[in-house]
């Protein structure tokens, strides 16, 4: 078979299984930020996807979609929950967002991470061209990049998490902690999403291996090892697009006469993840409301909780808390026919979301730790008229960007009140300030460069054609 010289590996394939009207099954792109930033790297250079499509047991054979060849990796049922929602979901997700949940270990689950990262490393290695470059993505496939080194020294190998990065202290923890950094040192430049982040790996380098180091660059076997900051970003252009259509802006009027035409209406997007901050969000709602600060009817919460990782034990006692929250505020605050939070525990397509987040006047985003937030940037794009406002963890990775949110501390009660306090009373003027700079810097900060700046870091932009 044709080899790529372009190869994205990545837990998740692009794309999903629908069946037809006709009752055919058919696969389907899937949108996703990741997948528009390197479609057109993809299709230029015949590149090759790697990932899983969902699923257990046996793989579709490898395909073509929209000019980009998909490579299906198997996974069990059982890989699936000790890979996936055990080793990738259970332990290193808590752990790298800084413990905020605890970080469950188990040897079972390693065992599973191990294999499955051999089988992504092996894929990659059949499929890539001499020379070709490869890029890993984040943190279920950490071993992979020295796996696939160790197999094809020829390639040109980048990794980008997509998740913080935990200083040493607590990235020590982790039981096969060398062994995940010997992973990443396998690539030629790995990327994070803050400057931050890239310190504390060069450290944990030094700490943990006693690798030199100088600047970001570290050495390695003879080989030097680059990490860098390259935050992620949305596709600008394409969001301000549809939330001009007419069609979302009709439904964005819709939304906000169904919530009874109030005054402000506070709007929280997020899957379902301890690392959210939904709860304090709420709780924060519910001491502003008993104080007086706001009312009833005159404000309105939305709060979107997309359901996620269902059956990862720290998901369920989450939902459960924050559903008991929102019953709690509904039910000391709420009148016959207009609850105090609308509390919507489903998924949305990006147009109603768009439409959401025109009609909303704020915009919460509050996580205890979260590596990017692109909620936030969304939000931010979709506000043409430079209206609404946007409150902002300084935990989010976010923050570094954009600065002229009203920014919080949301391990602070009162400091997340105070800023939704301060963004609910800003004049018109202000606000659209504000707007207009983040806007700003979103239209040149877009996933495309995001993509454009890691591959020329990677000095990827100039490999050979594919081979036919
Ligand atoms: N999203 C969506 N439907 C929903 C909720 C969220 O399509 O019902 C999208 C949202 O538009 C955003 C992404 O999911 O692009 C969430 O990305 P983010 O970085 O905010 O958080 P993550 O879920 O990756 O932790």
């Amino acid at each position: 078979a044709e080899r790529s010289s372009f190869v994205v590996v990545a837990n998740r394939l692009p794309v999903d299984e629908v069946t037809t009207t006709d009752g055919e099954r058919q696969w389907r792109p899937s949108p996703g930020g990741l997948v528009t930033a390197l479609h057109p790297v993809l299709v230029q250079r015949r590149g090759t996807w790697i990932g899983w499509a969902g699923g257990d047991g046996e793989a579709p054979e490898p395909f073509e979609l929209e000019g980009i060849k998909i490579h299906p990796v198997p996974l069990s049922a059982d890989e699936l929950e000790r890979y996936y929602e055990g080793q990738s979901n259970a332990t290193i997700w808590p752990l790298y967002h800084d413990a905020v949940e605890t970080p469950v270990y188990k040897r079972r689950w390693r065992e599973a991470y191990r294999l499955v990262n051999q089988r992504f490393a092996q894929a990659a290695a059949d499929v890539a061209a001499e020379g070709a470059t490869v890029w890993v993505q984040d943190y279920q496939l950490q071993l992979v990049p020295a796996m696939l080194r160790d197999m094809r020294p020829d390639l040109r190998i980048g990794f980008f998490l997509h998740i913080p990065f935990p200083p040493i202290e607590l990235f020590m923890q982790m039981p096969f902690r060398a062994e995940v950094l010997r992973g990443l040192l396998g690539a030629d430049l790995v990327g994070f999403q803050q400057r931050l982040a890239a310190q504390n790996f060069v450290r944990l380098a030094r700490h943990l291996l006693g690798l030199r180091y100088e600047g970001q660059s570290i050495q390695v076997d003879g080989r030097k090892v680059k990490a860098g900051a390259f935050p992620i970003s949305i596709d600008t252009r394409d969001m301000e697009r549809m939330a001009a259509d007419p069609a979302v802006q009709a439904r964005a009027k819709q939304i906000r006469a169904e919530l009874g035409d109030p005054e402000t209406i506070i709007l929280g997007v997020d899957r379902l993840d301890y690392t959210k901050g939904i709860e304090l969000r709420l709780k924060a709602f519910r001491e502003l409301l008993a104080d007086g600060k706001l009312t009833v009817g005159d404000t309105v919460m939305v709060q979107v909780a997309t359901p996620s990782r269902e059956r990862v034990e720290h998901y369920q006692t989450l939902r459960v808390r924050v559903e008991r929250e929102v019953g709690r505020i509904n039910g000391e605050f709420g009148k016959v026919g207009v609850p105090a939070v609308h509390y919507l525990h489903q998924s949305y397509s990006r147009q109603e979301l768009a439409a959401m987040y025109v009609a909303a006047d704020i915009m919460m985003v509050t996580p205890l730790r979260d590596g990017m937030n692109l909620v936030a940037k969304e939000y931010v794009a979709c506000r043409a008229d430079a209206g609404g406002a946007l409150v902002l963890s300084e935990f989010a990775g976010a923050a570094t960007e954009l600065r002229q949110a009203f920014l919080c501390n949301p391990h602070d009660p009162d400091g997340v009140k105070e800023a939704l306090l301060r963004a609910v009373g800003a004049e018109p003027g202000e606000q659209k300030r504000r707007m207009r700079l983040m806007q700003r810097h979103l239209r040149t900060h877009d996933v495309a460069s995001w993509a454009r700046s890691f591959l020329t870091e990677l000095g990827a932009t100039d490999d050979p054609p594919a081979e036919h």
